[in-house]
């Protein structure tokens, strides 16, 4: 060890003392812009708020009981008694660590049971998980494409289906949001140049709340003998009469799609990622995706969590129909009060657009001070006059709730002067 410590190069000690500059990191530059504007609006940030307790319908953040819109507790799992009994028995019985992946120390029998359960939940074969929803996209997606391939994706998709697609080296070719014309063209004039081509969507998209129609996509993927991958993650416990996601809201048969892949950390209140898929497709990445092979596996009071939470969703489908009802009550009240829900389908996923950037950090941290907590999205996640709120509903949300919600933004939204005019829709 002390030998491996002298041989380390001056420059690279800590204690070498060198002025090394990260200012050509990417983004460094607009983050420092960011952080002195903030500073000179005397505005705080609304990012990173600290949570203390359960973070459900409501939560406690800087000592105040605040209405929670910021977490994705769909169907008010998160703290259910019997998840966190699963978890609690799973840590007793298996402890907190797996060590490392399946492939070297070996599996525990919730992780061959959850995947059971959530290959049925799909309509799929098999199921296979990872660490979290992000590490599923990456390594999924990388590993499945490669530079002669193709990826003809909805440009409002997620970042770590994008992340997957930059790893594998694939071309990644971008449709205008939900625009299935678009979709079609870009497919048809990519196919023929590569070798294998995918279609990739949300079945919910989580800035908009909005889906696309999955009847085409899947009629696209088989004219064009590409594979169509469907990302679940704020579809599944949201989207059906009982929750399946969007294949059984739009009456779709799901085998018309190849690869369902979903979160755990959302619905089904635990962390962790899966993909859905063919048996034969699931046995090739477990023995071979990197983030299976090389991570370590899904924490078993993880895997408990979210199979406690799946066996709750299957016997409890009144309380998906809690959510949506609360989803479209929220909209509705809204847009009675003029604002601009975009494209929000009253599910789970409520934006309000409010305009510019710094507006929307103000009536934000307006609103926080009222009691309400909701997530903030600003450019450049999203095109600068279209920054927005976003309002994550739950099915634990009351009637009041969401009535103070929206009278409260009202206020916020004074408070701050009036909202730009093309914000109201
Ligand atoms: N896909 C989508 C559509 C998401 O919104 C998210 C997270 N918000 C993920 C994947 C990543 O999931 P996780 O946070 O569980 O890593």
């Amino acid at each position: 060890r002390l030998s491996k410590r002298r041989d380390t190069p001056a420059a690279s000690r800590p204690d070498a003392g060198s002025a090394r500059d990260f200012s050509t990191l990417p983004g460094m530059r607009d983050f420092g812009l960011l952080k002195a504007a903030l500073d000179q609006l005397r505005m705080q940030s609304p990012l990173f708020q600290q949570h203390d307790g359960l973070a459900g319908a409501h939560s406690v953040i800087g000592g105040r009981e605040v209405i929670n819109f910021a977490s994705y507790n769909y169907l008010g799992l998160n703290g259910d008694p019997r998840v966190r009994e699963a978890a609690k028995a799973a840590v007793d019985r298996f402890g907190v660590s797996p060590s490392a992946s399946r492939i070297t120390s070996g599996e525990r029998e919730l992780h061959g049971k959850l995947e059971a359960a959530l290959a049925e939940w799909h309509g799929a074969e098999a199921a296979l998980t990872f660490v979290s929803g992000h590490a599923t996209n990456v390594t999924v997606i990388g590993h499945l494409m490669g530079p002669r391939d193709v990826v003809v994706h909805d440009a409002a998709i997620h970042n770590s289906c994008t992340e997957g697609v930059r790893l594998s080296g694939a071309r990644r070719v971008p449709f205008a949001h939900n625009d299935m014309e678009a979709a079609a063209r870009e497919l048809s004039g990519s196919r023929r140049a590569a070798q294998r081509a995918m279609l990739l969507v949300e079945g919910h998209y989580s800035m908009d709340g909005d889906s696309p129609d999955l009847a085409r996509c899947v009629d696209m993927a088989r004219r064009h003998d590409a594979w169509l991958m469907v990302d679940e993650a704020h579809s599944l416990g949201v989207l059906g009469p009982t929750g399946r996601g969007v294949a059984e809201a739009q009456n779709v048969d799901p085998v018309g799609v190849d690869l369902w892949m979903g979160t755990l950390s959302k619905t089904l209140s635990a962390c962790g990622g899966y993909i859905a898929a063919r048996a034969e497709v699931i046995d090739w990445l477990r023995h071979t995706a990197p983030g299976s092979v090389y991570s370590v596996a899904l924490a078993p009071p993880l895997a408990a969590a979210a199979l406690a939470s799946l066996d709750v969703l299957r016997a409890e489908p009144e309380r998906v129909a809690r959510l949506q009802a609360n989803g479209m009550a929220l909209r509705e009240r809204l847009r009675a009060r003029g604002f601009n829900t975009g494209a929000s389908q009253g599910s789970a996923i409520v934006p309000v657009i409010l305009g510019s950037s710094v507006r929307t950090v103000k009536v934000a941290g307006a609103l926080l001070e009222r009691g309400v907590a909701t997530q903030v999205v600003v450019f450049p996640a999203v095109p600068e006059q279209s920054a927005r709120l976003r309002f994550f509903v739950s099915a634990d949300h009351s009637e009041a709730d969401l009535d103070r919600a929206a009278a409260l933004l009202t206020e916020a939204v004074a408070a701050i002067g009036r909202v730009d005019a093309h914000a109201l829709g």
